[in-house]
């Protein structure tokens, strides 16, 4: 593995998600020779996926359902290693991550209010403060496991990749009819109500005159098609990474042992019972059983 690949798995663990134009740029400056071009970013990504599948951990490009930015992803690809989790996260910081990702699946939007978020604290088995919520849910934000964008939270690119199986089958009406991916915010058509990526149907559009589904003419499209759009996340943030910010005694361990953990392990920990706050929609039947004790199929 040359110098500049570790120098990349070093940025990725620390970031776990973050626009290909960052990661990009972040390669050329630490290989000028090497990294000139997206070309040569792609290569780079298919050589250093090589060597961290040995670890079950992949790097995928992928483009936010939310803010329709480009992005790259950290996932790990290993069915389950509950010693891992429990290490990496308490109890009861599992058991908050599923309650969060079952109330979000369990809304119409698929969104909840950053406030009913922490709330959701105070519905845990255990005592656990709204500080502690809060500092867990920055962590998993930052991570791209979670997205905010305005006042919501949003399930994050990491959760749909890593979660691919149990939420295709938990949720088969989110699939965009033109991808073939989860959709869960998208754009829906106000004849069928299919929900579809803002970017698929954008591109779609172009050519097309009638809803990929229904048939019915587009009569109008959607605005937020166009405004959902680049309106920026709070993903981008501190999503830059200096050269000077690398740890080199992280760097060799990071050759091993690849860090930030996957948050499947982290659904199955948490128990099932109904983590749901008073305020939240009804949910379709998605928090029972929850992701706990299922295996994530790969
Ligand atoms: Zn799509
Ligand atoms: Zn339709």
């Amino acid at each position: 593995m040359q110098i500049y690949h570790r120098y990349f798995i070093q940025y990725m663990l620390k970031n776990g998600v973050t626009t290909v134009d960052n990661a990009f740029n972040f390669c050329k400056h630490i290989s000028k020779e090497k990294i000139e071009n997206m070309t040569h970013f792609k290569t780079l990504v298919i050589e250093v996926n090589r060597e961290i599948s040995k670890q079950f951990y992949r790097i995928v490009f992928n483009t936010c359902e939310v803010t329709n930015q480009d992005l790259i992803v950290w996932l790990s690809t290993k069915d389950d290693d509950i010693s891992k989790h429990q290490i990496a996260y308490s109890a009861l910081e599992l058991e908050y991550f599923n309650a969060i990702l079952q109330q979000i699946l369990g809304s119409d939007e698929h969104q909840i209010t950053f406030i009913v978020c922490i709330n959701i604290t105070s519905t845990l088995t255990s005592n656990y403060s709204r500080d502690n919520g809060q500092k867990i849910l920055n962590k998993w934000l930052k991570g791209g496991y979670y997205i905010k964008h305005g006042e919501f939270i949003y399930l994050g690119p990491r959760t749909i990749l890593e979660f691919a199986s149990y939420l295709r089958s938990h949720c088969p009406d989110c699939i965009c009819n033109l991808c073939s991916e989860l959709v869960f915010t998208g754009t829906q058509c106000s004849h069928c109500y299919k929900k579809l990526h803002s970017y698929c149907l954008a591109k779609y559009l172009l050519n097309q005159s009638i809803c990929p589904c229904c048939k019915n003419i587009w009569m109008e499209l959607n605005e937020e098609t166009y405004t959902n759009a680049y309106l920026g996340t709070e993903l981008g943030s501190n999503q830059n990474m200096d050269t000077d910010d690398i740890d080199t005694d992280e760097m060799t361990s990071a050759s091993t042992s690849y860090g930030p953990e996957r948050s499947s392990s982290l659904v199955k920990r948490s128990g099932r019972r109904n983590t749901r706050n008073e305020d939240s929609q009804p949910n379709h039947d998605l928090n029972e059983p929850g992701p706990s004790g299922r295996k994530c199929q790969k």
